[in-house]
């Protein structure tokens, strides 16, 4: 059965890079019928970012990726949180150290230290000399009694077997060759990330490991530790890496790739999917405006390629206009949109709106069916530009004085010709009824009375022509306008 995993550390927020992490493995999981599970990976206690481990799960749920197995929702499997699983971490350690694959070290941060400055000097790569590993069992056992602060390393061994990556192929790193024997248990109690990941793909059973093409080395350190236990290994597959349009590496610092601050800035989460997958591979072709169940049935693991995705979010606004009108297209995902549109209206417009009809469903519905395909967000509706669709203008005894009588007469013309005709409001058709209506009542300065009509419909001394305001307002808003006008 298939069974995938997303392992992020909560030490920060969710950003693209682990959004595409996750994508990846849950349409690979769901193709192929298996199961997603989301573990956090918190054994770095320092680092920890309050708030991170919440906001991942609620990110992927927002995305539509949510995981079936997690600290939420839980699971056969749990618990889902590595700091909830220290038993297992400290009994795996033991029963390495106990056939020999790992040992107690006591070297001091000094003497670390001491042999990092001293292969610095001569120009080495900094690496442990695995003193330990020669001590004798009196020794340990001695040093364990005296409550001696130690690690526990695992021994590396040399003759490492390839294995063959899902993306990479053919794949060895001879480990014990560049790096000193590593730490699996800290001072602290806590496991090092490679032990709790092999630990947790373990128990949790990981059928493929689908992460980020930089955990690639690490993967013959790991599978020495599967040998070692005896454990069969997951299949893994590393994703190359996401990276800025430029080829530089992506900056969680930018601020601008957390998945929080584009849902904030009204981006739908079908269009980040789409961001990720248009610039990565996996799909024989890089069509847009996929949904996920297409994402799901398009997705060809082995059209994956071993280069970086180049993200380029200069796509994401043009994303995210097809995404809104498929929305407002469909029913359901339409009601939701008035439902976020109207809060974010009565948010900024809270003291100015009077009249709740404009925060009524039909005529949000109506004036979203109108800008589908035009606004790449509902935010902008929420812009000055849209103000007056939610603010009805109220005027000075002065402005009304101003407005001549050819502009009264015409908006009572206009208002008796849109009730006869009803609903079938166009830009075209208002424009030319304007121009017959006042070549009728002979009004002598066209462009004079449009600006008055253009104020008594916005309050807006420019801005879009009277016709097209005319259309977005409808003929319920034209009308209370108008005859505001008229009295
Ligand atoms: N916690 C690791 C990370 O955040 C997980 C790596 C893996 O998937 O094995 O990248």
């Amino acid at each position: 059965q298939v069974r995938v995993r997303f392992a992020p550390s909560p030490t920060g927020f969710l950003h693209l890079g682990g959004l595409r992490t996750a994508l990846y493995n849950y349409i690979f999981a769901k193709k192929y019928g298996g199961s997603f599970i989301l573990r956090l990976e918190d054994t770095d206690q320092s680092r920890l970012v309050p708030g991170a481990a919440d906001s991942i799960e609620d990110m992927l749920e927002w995305a539509g990726i949510p995981p079936d197995e997690s600290p939420r929702q839980g699971g056969t499997v749990g618990p889902y949180l590595q700091s909830q699983r220290l038993d297992l971490y400290s009994q795996t350690a033991q029963q390495l150290v106990q056939s020999g694959h790992a040992y107690y070290c006591f070297c001091t941060s000094q003497r670390l230290e001491l042999l990092k400055k001293e292969a610095l000097r001569t120009g080495q790569t900094p690496r442990y000399d695995n003193r330990c590993r020669h001590l004798r069992p009196d020794q340990v056992q001695d040093k364990l009694a005296q409550g001696a602060s130690h690690v526990i390393r695992f021994r590396l061994e040399v003759g490492v077997e390839p294995f063959q990556d899902l993306i990479f192929g053919w794949n060895r790193h001879e480990v014990a060759q560049v790096e000193g024997d590593p730490v699996v248990i800290k001072a602290d109690g806590f496991p090092t990330y490679h032990l709790a990941n092999i630990v947790d793909d373990h128990y949790m059973k990981i059928s493929h490991v689908l992460r980020g093409s930089e955990w690639l080395i690490s993967t013959s350190k790991h599978l020495l530790m599967y040998r070692a236990l005896g454990w069969q290994p997951p299949a893994f597959g590393h994703l190359p890496l996401l990276m800025n349009k430029d080829g530089s590496k992506l900056s969680k610092r930018q601020g601008d790739i957390f998945i929080q601050s584009f849902q904030r800035d009204g981006i739908l989460p079908e269009a980040l999917l789409d961001i990720t997958t248009n610039c990565g591979s996996g799909f024989s072709t890089n069509r847009i405006g996929r949904r996920i169940d297409e994402l799901i049935s398009e997705f060809n693991p082995s059209k994956i390629t071993t280069h970086s995705a180049l993200l380029d979010l200069e796509k994401l606004p043009e994303f995210n206009r097809i995404h809104l009108q498929q929305r407002i297209e469909d029913e359901e995902q339409c009601r939701l949109l008035v439902k976020d549109l109207q809060g974010q209206i009565q948010e900024v417009h809270t003291t100015e709106i009077q009249d709740k009809e404009v925060l009524h469903e039909d005529y949000i519905r109506r004036v979203l069916h109108l800008r589908k395909g035009h606004i790449s967000s509902l935010k902008e509706l929420v812009n000055p530009l849209y103000s007056y669709l939610w603010v009805r203008p109220s005027f000075s005894c002065q402005q009304v004085a101003a407005l001549t009588a050819e502009a009264q007469h015409i908006a009572s013309l206009m208002l008796r010709l849109i009730e006869e005709r009803g609903e079938e409001l166009s830009v075209d058709g208002l424009s030319k009824d304007l121009k017959n209506v006042a070549k009728q009542t002979k009004a002598t300065k066209y462009r004079e009375v449009m600006k008055l009509l253009r104020l008594a419909l916005s309050g807006l001394e420019q801005g879009p022509s009277v016709a097209e305001m005319m259309v977005s307002l409808g003929p319920a808003e034209i009308s209370h306008r108008f005859q505001k006008l008229l009295l």
